[in-house]
Parts: C-alpha cells; sequence; structure tokens
C-alpha cells in the first residue's frame, strides 16, 4: 500500500488469500485487518499432508537434517507425530504411501539443507510480516548462513509435482520471498517447492516482484470497494467455501468438460448396509445417481434443491439416456440451496 495511507483498516493478505484474490475475488473471506494476525496455531491435522508436514517440522527441529545418517529420522518422526495424534498410519488415507515418499525422499532434502554451510541454523514454520504492506506468511523452511537464504516450502500434493507449478504456488513463493527481503534484509537465495513426490524444484523468483505487488494492492483496494466479481475456474471453485451458494460457478460448471459436481433435486437416497448412500438427482437435463457418498442426514435432504461437489463421473457426458453414474470421492460435500 502507498506510504501515508491510513493501514489500520486495510486487510492483511496471506499468500493464500492473495492467490484467491488473483483468481476470484469474491472467493476472499474472513481478511483480517487492525494489528498483525498471529502465528496460526500448531495444526492437529491427521491427513497424511499434515502428519508429514509436522515430521519434517520436528526433524527440523531436532537437527536430524545436520547429519546424512539420520535421514531415516523422518520416518520415526512421522510414525511419532501419528501416535501422538492417535491414528494409524496404515488407517490414514494415503498414510503408507507418504510414509514410503518421507523415507525416499529424506536424504535429498537434507542434501539441499545442508548445501547451506556448516554455519547453516534451519528454521520451521516461520511467521513473517511485512507491516508496510499488509502481507504476513508462515514459510516451511527458512536456513539461513553466510552464504545466503535458502526458502523452501513443502508439498506433499499433485498440485506442485507438476513439470510447471501452477501460478498459485509461484505467486505464494514470490510473497514469501518478499516477506524473507522485507523483513530479514536479505533476498532468498534459493527459493523453491520440495515436493514429497518429486524432489526440489527450484523457482527463479525476485527478492521484490513489484508487477505482483502492485497488482495485489490494486485488487485490496477494489475488494475493500466492494468490487469482488467472480471467476469461476474449476480449479479454482474446488475448494472454494463459498461454492456451495455460489450461482455463478453452477452456470459456468454446466460447460465443463470435466466438471466435478451436478446439482437438481435431491429424489432419492440410499444407504446400503455399508453406511455409504446413493443419492438420486434430477435436474433440466435429467438425472443422475451419486453413489458411495459418507455421512449421515441425507434423508432430510430428500425434496431439496441440492448441490454436490467433489464428485467423478463415471460414464461420459451425454452416452446414455439412462441417469448419469458418478461416484463420490473423500472429500465429496452435499449442500441445499432450498425446497
Ligand atoms: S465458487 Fe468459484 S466463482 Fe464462486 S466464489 Fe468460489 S472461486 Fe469464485
Amino acid at each position: 500500500m502507498k506510504a501515508g495511507v491510513r493501514q489500520s483498516g486495510v486487510p492483511w493478505l496471506s499468500p493464500t488469500s492473495a492467490a484467491r484474490l488473483l483468481t476470484c475475488p469474491a472467493s476472499v473471506v474472513g481478511l483480517v485487518t487492525g494489528p498483525p494476525p498471529r502465528s496460526p496455531a500448531p495444526s492437529t491435522g491427521t491427513s497424511a499432508g499434515a502428519l508429514a508436514h509436522a515430521a519434517l517440522q520436528r526433524w527440523v527441529m531436532a537437527d536430524d537434517w545436520r547429519y546424512g545418517d539420520r535421514d531415516g529420522a523422518l520416518v520415526d518422526h512421522f510414525h511419532a507425530v501419528a501416535e501422538a495424534r492417535k491414528v494409524a498410519v496404515a488407517a490414514v488415507m494415503n498414510g503408507r504411501v507418504t510414509e514410503a515418499r518421507l523415507e525416499q525422499r529424506a536424504s535429498s532434502l537434507g542434501e539441499l539443507m545442508r548445501q547451506a554451510g556448516a554455519d547453516a541454523t534451519a528454521e520451521a514454520e516461520v511467521t513473517l510480516h511485512d507491516s508496510e504492506r499488509r502481507l504476513w506468511g508462515t514459510l516451511d523452511l527458512l536456513i539461513t548462513s553466510d552464504r545466503g537464504v535458502w526458502l523452501i516450502d513443502l508439498k506433499s500434493g499433485m498440485d506442485a509435482a507438476q513439470s510447471l507449478l501452477p501460478a498459485v504456488i509461484l505467486s505464494q513463493l514470490s510473497i514469501y520471498s518478499h516477506l524473507v527481503a522485507a523483513v530479514r534484509g536479505r533476498a532468498p537465495t534459493w527459493v523453491g517447492v520440495f515436493s514429497l513426490r518429486q524432489g526440489a524444484k527450484q523457482v527463479p523468483v525476485s527478492p521484490s516482484d513489484l508487477g505482483l505487488l502492485g497488482l495485489l494492492d490494486e485488487r485490496r483496494s477494489a475488494w475493500m470497494a466492494h468490487d469482488r466479481p467472480a471467476l469461476p475456474a474449476p480449479e479454482v471453485c474446488r475448494y472454494c467455501t463459498r461454492r456451495p451458494g455460489c450461482d455463478p460457478h453452477w452456470i459456468a460448471l454446466r460447460a465443463w468438460g470435466g466438471a466435478d459436481g451436478v446439482e437438481g433435486q435431491l429424489l432419492r437416497a440410499q444407504t446400503a448396509e455399508n453406511g455409504r448412500t446413493a443419492l438420486l438427482v434430477q435436474n433440466a437435463t435429467g438425472s443422475a445417481w451419486v453413489s458411495n457418498m459418507r455421512g449421515e442426514g441425507f434423508q432430510e435432504l430428500v425434496g431439496h434443491h441440492v448441490r454436490v461437489m467433489r464428485i467423478r463421473r463415471r460414464t461420459p457426458a451425454g452416452q446414455s439416456s439412462d441417469a448419469a453414474q458418478w461416484q463420490a470421492t473423500d472429500s465429496s460435500a452435499i449442500a441445499s440451496v432450498g425446497d
């Protein structure tokens, strides 16, 4: 933001909210104004990604990364975190795969960190604030030595495993890089992600991407003036918290080839012995069965207009006059938007 502008009413942007502001301003909710936001509370999540992040944090804090012969300790930390959070690795979705990836990747991550030199110090989950630009963020890994600063973002998902990193991750890294330069007074010498699937990937990031920072200032000013257009796109909308009630999204989704949702009147809900429920949804273009839904309370939604999200189509669109077949995933959800 420009110098002299009264800052206390200006919302802070994290890399996540900044990415949302750039991709769909209507999706940005819950921005914090006033004093700098606090560091996020330590995660207590039990997904494979959350457990892996916590294990890496323990590995760094225990200084195990310094010694090549302690690379195996990363998997021990993973088990210790799972035990502390009272979950069995084998019972967590992708738990065993993540365990194997940690085992496979620990040595290359350790090597990367040790490149910083013998005098290097490593910090995990570092929260930095730039009060002038009202930007803040929590960095996964920061390694500092006389030779420079290494900024490493740890990733367990598919998004960072692609050969070209998505724009969302690149803008996150730009903001992290700016925060390090602004708060620590040294631009990072190495910026990139460490994907548990693919290993290290360095990206060329300038310490302060003035084009990006200027664009964020513009978008934030427009957002504050309630200029918040909805810009639907499959990857942007997938996990958006506003998705259930966002009409522009549901209109756009009708034309998406790989759409992952259906809406219409819920005609039936049949629960099998295994506890999973099949839903029959009808709309103006036909009907659809969504099988394998987890959860309860579906009967109460019969007769309602519902929107079912993050499901997979099993029959190609338009290939049959029968009801289209869809299957629920672990992240599927349903919302009622009226009778
Ligand atoms: S559902 Fe999509 S279009 Fe609607 S607010 Fe969210 S990201 Fe934007």
